[in-house]
């Protein structure tokens, strides 16, 4: 039986929950149609891409994933993209975002790529039995949560442990929650936990935090919030009615205590999501796309913005600023190998 939200049976953008091995599926029905761009994705990067490829002309298609809008479906408040004095919820901005590239052009399906074809021009785009054809690719579909793996979290997962605060924090009212990790992700969830639980214990295994100064201080100065540095999760206690807490070890001198908690959330960073692409399109090791020229990447023709790419700074505004970047790359290529 699943609690939470953010364990209702879904895909992801890039298909993961598909079995069959990449390009070993048949192509279905091929559409006549050569596309000029096809953008898989539907974050920042990917909206962003979609606005300027479609004022371009270039009446670009997106596959946006049954899960539209990316990661920041899943965050409360943004309050660090210039333009929102007073923040804007991820969902909405989202959606304006889309409406924007809409407006021009944009063509959205809700549906996830199961795999691309990218070994020759025009390229395939395989998606729920169709063929894709298309002259350029943009892949912006962004990074997926991290979990821990501790003992005990797999029996745990949509019962009592999730990565997901804004989906499943209002399952805990008064109850005592964990939260592991120290970035931003972890303070910006311990503290929208508050409006919920009774207390929220913030662990983590050393004592720098990652986390801007602001995220970690609101986090800090939060009564509702303990913080627990030099701690991690050794392993996960649960009962036959769900999580009861962790067995916490102390990351300096190897010691344990138990920890009571009824509800987990990590918050340990994300991974790229890259599955889709077989290994056609060079990644680094830690599976992020690689720009060879701009945003192109090594094969000429794909293109990639976002946090699928992104090791650094991993923001609304930046992931924003590459999907521009990569649809101009885009334009210019076309003009240049296609048109
Ligand atoms: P980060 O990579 O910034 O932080 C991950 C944290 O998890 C680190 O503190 C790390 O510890 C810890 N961690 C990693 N692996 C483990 C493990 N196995 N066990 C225990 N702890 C572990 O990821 P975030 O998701 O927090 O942030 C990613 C990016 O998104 C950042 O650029 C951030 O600024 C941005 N972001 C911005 C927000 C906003 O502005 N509103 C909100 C959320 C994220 P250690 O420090 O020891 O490596």
């Amino acid at each position: 039986m699943f609690r939470f939200y953010s364990f209702l049976p879904r895909k992801t953008v890039a298909g993961e929950s598909s079995n069959t091995p990449a390009l070993h599926r048949p192509m279905g029905t091929v559409m006549s149609e050569v596309r000029n761009v096809i953008i898989i994705g539907s974050g920042p990067a990917g909206y962003t891409a979609g606005l300027y490829a479609g004022r371009a002309m270039l009446n670009p298609l997106m596959f946006a994933g049954y899960m539209s809008g990316g990661q920041l479906m899943l965050t409360s408040d943004i309050e660090n993209f210039p333009g929102y004095p007073e923040g804007i919820a991820g969902p909405e901005m989202m959606m304006q975002l889309r409406e924007q590239a809409e407006r021009f052009g944009l063509e959205v399906q809700d549906r996830n790529v199961d795999e691309v074809d990218v070994s020759q021009r025009p390229f395939k785009v395989m998606v729920e039995g169709e063929t894709y054809l298309t002259h350029s690719i943009i892949v912006c579909t962004g990074a997926e949560s991290v979990w821990l793996n501790a003992p005990g979290e797999a029996e745990q997962k949509g019962r009592g442990i999730s990565t997901c605060a804004t989906c499943d924090g209002a399952f805990f009212r008064d109850e005592h929650v964990l939260v592991i990790g120290g970035g931003d992700s972890a303070c910006e969830e311990a503290t929208f936990l508050t409006r919920f639980a009774s207390k929220v214990t913030l662990i983590h295994r050393r004592d720098v935090f990652k986390a801007s100064t602001i995220m970690y201080e609101r986090a800090a100065n939060n009564p509702k919030i303990e913080i627990r540095t030099f701690r991690q999760i050794k392993e996960w206690l649960s009962d036959d009615k769900g999580l009861t807490g962790a067995v916490l070890e102390n990351t300096q001198d190897g010691t344990t205590e138990t920890i009571e908690a009824t509800g987990a959330f990590i918050a340990i960073g994300h991974t790229p999501i890259t599955d889709f692409l077989g290994g056609q399109v060079e990644t680094d090791a830690n599976g992020y796309i690689v720009h060879k020229e701009h945003t192109m990447t090594s094969v000429p023709g794909v293109f990639a913005a976002g946090d699928v790419v992104d090791t650094r700074y991993k923001q609304a505004i930046t992931a924003a600023g590459m999907g521009c970047s990569a649809a101009i790359d885009v334009e210019k290529w076309l003009e240049e190998n296609v048109h």
